[in-house]
């Protein structure tokens, strides 16, 4: 089980993980968008698998951003 995880709708960055806390599992950026040396620190909604999580990541609304993927 090894669903991709959708670029990060905030920064458009790739560098996302999976973590876990106290009430499960969740996707975060951890995608530099150069700005300030902060990473960008989105994260995901936390669900109760990996797959949940990276799931509800994938489905969360999208801003404007995402529409610079579409290619040609
Ligand atoms: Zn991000």
């Amino acid at each position: 089980m090894s669903e991709m995880i959708a670029s990060c709708p905030f920064c458009g960055g790739a560098g996302l993980y999976t973590s876990i806390d106290n009430n499960g599992f969740y996707i975060g950026c951890a995608s530099d968008p150069g700005v300030d040396d902060e990473v960008c620190g989105a994260r995901g909604p936390v669900r109760g698998s990996e797959a949940a999580a990276i799931a509800a990541w994938n489905r969360r609304p999208v801003p404007s951003l995402a529409k610079e993927d579409a290619h040609g």
